[in-house]
């Protein structure tokens, strides 16, 4: 039945995280901590038109393009979805979203509020966590323990997480970084929990559970 066999093409694919945080919340480093621990979990690369930090490379942390050729993918319709952020351009590639998923990996995207919208509209069964500190005091002395950044800059930055953090209850899951260990905890339960959900399972054990009802 063409019916059955779209929900078990659905269930075969990779399911779609999507993890938001403001700005110094520790989404980078819980979510790097996750992917060490789940091999079955994969982050998508982002494309930006921000320049590269120290230490982060091409390809990997992101796809560091320029302004014209960002404009270019997205008149192209190569992202579901695109954001300004700080000032720069970020997007998420559909043909290496749907390569990802189609392999049966899960795939996560750490993009922002406006970025997370766009990839509900697109994927309505995609499972959305928000990310925030325990506090304000948390958060500041967190931007403030990177190092250099001058006394503005951290107004700046603790706006735009006030911003980000207004926006917490557009998510299915508030895992709130206290104690990292216990938040990473929280963030995989997540993920183990989605893959439990019935249906997936259901098709994923459709043999043994025919066999078990007595079906054939
Ligand atoms: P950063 O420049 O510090 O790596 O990231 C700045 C912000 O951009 C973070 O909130 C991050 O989640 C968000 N971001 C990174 N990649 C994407 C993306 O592909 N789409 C959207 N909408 N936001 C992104």
């Amino acid at each position: 039945m063409p019916q059955e066999a779209n929900v078990a093409e659905a269930a075969a694919r990779g399911l779609l995280f999507i993890v938001s945080a403001p700005s110094g919340a520790g989404k980078t480093s819980l979510v790097k901590a996750l992917l060490d621990q789940d091999s079955g979990l994969a982050l998508s690369v982002s494309y930006t038109t921000r320049a590269p930090r120290d230490g982060e490379q091409d390809g990997v942390h992101y796809h560091f393009v320029d302004a014209a050729t960002f404009d270019r993918m997205a008149a192209a319709a190569a992202f579901v979805e695109y954001a300004r952020v700080f000032g720069n351009a970020y997007g998420t590639a559909a043909a290496a979203l749907g390569e990802q998923r189609d392999t049966g990996t899960d795939v996560l995207l750490e993009i922002d509020w406006q970025g997370a919208r766009q990839v509900r509209e697109r994927f309505p069964d995609a499972v959305s966590v928000f990310i925030a500190p325990p506090s304000l005091a948390a958060l500041e002395s967190r931007l403030r323990g990177r190092g250099k950044d001058s006394d503005e800059i951290i107004a700046g930055r603790m706006a735009q997480a006030r911003d980000e953090l207004s926006h917490h209850d557009e998510y299915d899951y508030l895992v709130v970084n206290d104690d990292f260990a216990t938040a990473l905890g929280e963030l995989h339960a997540i993920v183990i929990a989605e893959r439990l959900r019935e249906p997936r399972q259901a098709c994923r054990h459709a043999a043994a559970l025919r066999a078990m009802l007595g079906g054939g």
